[in-house]
């Protein structure tokens, strides 16, 4: 009971009610213009995260039976702050496609992707475009060719050990895991930044921790054969739907990161 009133609380306090918003001051993209092009009364995604800043999925939607604004009217709002905040000589460091949910479930996205492309040669020529997205549809061929074709596809891998990563992200699918997950990210051929939240916890009764050296060293053994261009660590920084989250010490995140640079990967950490 308590935990569906901290979850009531979280979605009407931390749902995005607009499709753009900011620029606000990223820990991870700098100056950060968001774009999200999922619903804005409620989540939208094909994970139910512990740390999902927007609470838990309840019941769990499917893009066909939630209304979603089309690629042309997010667009046009798009292009419509982009042009004030170039007017007002306002800097981007990065168009990030974030939100409430996993913006690639957008039946447009490859289209939104095209012209948000068009939009930032036109008006911030040198600003990245990022996607944030917890990696379940890189199975279709048209999310994984739009992916390729931004600065910044930035994919989730929590765990490279299913138990764990399914007990931190919990996924809809119950054959979602990490070894056919690992295979697809190595798919990419390297042009991929992923994600990682370092965290401790335990919810319904199952304990997760995946900063141990067993947790480390299959995350070592899946970057070697992913080869990222990049690996984003961070830990949580804000309030989670679950109360007995763990932040881990920003120690952990420094030596995960120097373990994961000795295979030659660039990291930044968010402490
Ligand atoms: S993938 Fe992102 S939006 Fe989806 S549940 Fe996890 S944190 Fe929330």
């Amino acid at each position: 009971m308590e935990e569906q009133s901290l979850n009531d609380e979280f979605k009407q306090k931390r749902l995005l009610k607009h499709i753009i918003y900011g620029p606000i001051n990223s820990r991870r993209f700098g100056r950060s213009l968001g774009i999200n092009i999922m619903p804005e009364v409620e989540k939208l995604c094909t994970f139910d995260c512990v740390y999902c800043e927007c609470g838990f999925s309840n019941p769990k939607p499917r893009p066909e039976d939630i209304a979603l604004h089309d690629c042309q009217s997010i667009i046009s709002v798009l292009e419509y702050r982009l042009k004030e905040l170039k007017e007002n000589d306002i800097a981007v460091d990065s168009i990030t496609f974030s939100g409430n949910g996993e913006p690639t479930l957008h039946p447009e996205f490859g289209k939104i992707i095209d012209e948000t492309i068009r939009l930032r040669d036109e008006y911030y020529p040198d600003t990245n475009i990022t996607v944030l997205s917890n990696s379940t549809t890189i199975t279709k061929p048209d999310v994984v060719a739009a992916l390729k074709r931004i600065d910044m596809p930035v994919l989730k891998l929590d765990s490279a050990i299913t138990s764990t990563m399914r007990a931190i992200d919990l996924p809809h699918s119950p054959k979602f895991n990490s070894n056919d997950l690992i295979k697809q990210l190595g798919s990419f051929g390297g042009n991929v930044i992923i994600q990682t939240i370092l965290i401790k916890g335990k919810y319904k009764g199952v304990e997760f921790d995946n900063t141990t050296e067993k947790e480390i060293e299959a995350y070592l053994n899946a970057m070697e054969k992913i080869k990222p261009k990049m690996v984003m660590l961070y830990a949580l920084d804000r309030k989670a739907p679950v109360a007995s989250l763990e932040k881990v010490p920003a120690e952990t995140l420094r030596s995960v990161a120097s373990r994961i640079r000795k295979l030659n990967i660039e990291v930044t950490t968010a402490e």
